[in-house]
């Protein structure tokens, strides 16, 4: 009997799945000693237990008839209701109803999604170089051609990604083009917030060549220093830009609720699409975030993780300017919220290859390459301020320092 080959069986798609490689290195993170900055989760401590178990209890004794049962595909209409509120209060955004939200299981969810809805095999879509990993693996498993708009301290640089539009407005491929996906605030990995110009901008090219630009913004609220910018869904039409959110850095990601905010017309797609992925998203977490929404006030909630965060960051900056700045060739981003920096260190340095000896040093951090489509980033690295202590910060800077000079010395 011939052995039955996985590889033999599998589709286009599956062929193009590759695994993370965060989350194995993730796997290193809790040996005995290892200082981790690997990781872009959230402090647990900072997770309302208390009060989510309260109303958990609750949720499922008095509301079992929709708690503990299927849900609708677009969300339950409490948390849609309640998330619309928030969102005109918090950041101004109104004039939307039920049909214009449906909630996604994570945000991870609605990239998938947008794959699916948008992107075939030669179809063209823009992201940011590094990129969000998440998002570069839903779309790259569509096999879509990439324009790969390189990242600068204010953002994604615009008129790069306007030349490329240009180009392919002039070769007639304009209408390949479908979306530019961008991370608005405090990106993951780069730490960078894309500018009030740049936005408009970015806006005047989505009218003038009618592509969507999809604002990915999990960490807007958390902002430790300097003034909010408006949202580009905010500045902009409906019609243009699809809003994604999650809970996941602001409440708990093990809720997995995500949220997309976009044209009716393409929120029915997203529930078309979602149907067939998991008919509905849980509907036992999404009440509970409903009800935790009403209860209490996220955003005052918010504010000791937010001081928390805050503290580590500067730490990190601290200890960055005091041991790495020695070497020659560094450099960092100096993000104003969200959980990372990102690393620059000189051009001779492979953070891959390095990662041996960080193991040996014990202390872990993810290679830049990770996060790049166009195989660049190799002497960056994301490093993450929130999950260890301030000692731990700086102890594991201290290493990581020792780490790059034995590099240098070993690859000279
Ligand atoms: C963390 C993160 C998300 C959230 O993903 P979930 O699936 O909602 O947990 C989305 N986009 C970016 C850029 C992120 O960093």
């Amino acid at each position: 009997m011939k052995k039955l080959e996985v590889e033999e069986k599998l589709s286009k798609i599956a062929k193009n799945i590759k695994s993370s490689i965060i989350r194995e290195l993730l796997k290193y993170s809790t040996q005995p000693g290892m200082i981790s900055f690997g990781g872009g989760v959230p402090d647990p401590e900072t997770f309302p237990r208390h009060e989510l178990a309260e109303i958990a209890s609750k949720i499922v004794e008095e509301e079992y008839r929709i708690t503990l049962q299927y849900s609708t595909t677009e969300g339950d209409p409490v948390l849609r209701e309640e998330y619309l509120k928030l969102l005109e209060r918090k950041y101004n955004i109104n004039n939307l109803d039920l049909e214009n939200i449906v909630i996604t299981t994570g945000s991870q969810q609605a990239l998938d999604l947008i794959g699916k809805i948008f992107l075939d095999e030669e179809s063209i879509c823009a992201v940011s170089s590094p990129v969000y990993l998440g998002a570069a693996s839903a779309f790259s498993i569509r096999s879509p051609m990439f324009i790969n708009v390189p990242l600068e301290s204010d953002g994604m640089n615009v008129e790069f990604l306007e030349k490329q539009l240009r180009n392919l407005d002039e070769k007639g491929l304009i209408n390949k083009f479908k979306f530019t996906y961008v991370v608005s605030n405090f990106h993951n990995p780069a730490g960078v917030t894309l500018s009030l110009e740049k936005r408009k901008k970015l806006l005047e090219l989505a009218w003038k060549y009618n592509f969507y630009i999809i604002e990915d913004d999990p960490y807007g609220a958390l902002r430790y220093e300097g003034e909010h910018i408006p949202n580009i869904f905010k500045l902009g039409d409906i019609e243009h830009v699809i809003l994604l959110n999650t809970f996941s850095k602001t409440l708990c990601p093990g809720l997995r609720i995500g949220t997309v905010i976009g044209d009716k017309n393409v929120v029915r797609k997203f529930v078309m699409a979602k149907q067939s992925a998991d008919l509905c998203s849980p509907a036992l977490t999404q009440r509970l975030a409903a009800r935790y929404l009403q209860k209490y006030d996220i955003f005052e909630k918010l504010s000791r993780t937010l001081e928390l965060y805050r503290s580590k960051l500067t730490t990190m900056l601290k200890a960055f300017e005091e041991f790495l700045g020695g070497i020659e060739g560094t450099d960092w981003t100096r993000p104003q919220g969200g959980l990372f920096t990102w690393v620059k260190l000189p051009e001779n340095v492979d953070t891959m290859d390095m990662l041996k000896i960080a193991m040996a040093e014990k202390v872990l951090y993810i290679p830049g390459e990770v996060f790049h489509i166009d195989e660049k980033g190799k002497n960056y690295m994301r490093v993450s301020f929130c999950l260890p202590s301030h000692e731990e910060i700086i102890e594991g800077v201290k290493r990581l320092t020792k780490v790059v000079k034995e590099y240098q010395k070993k690859s000279r």
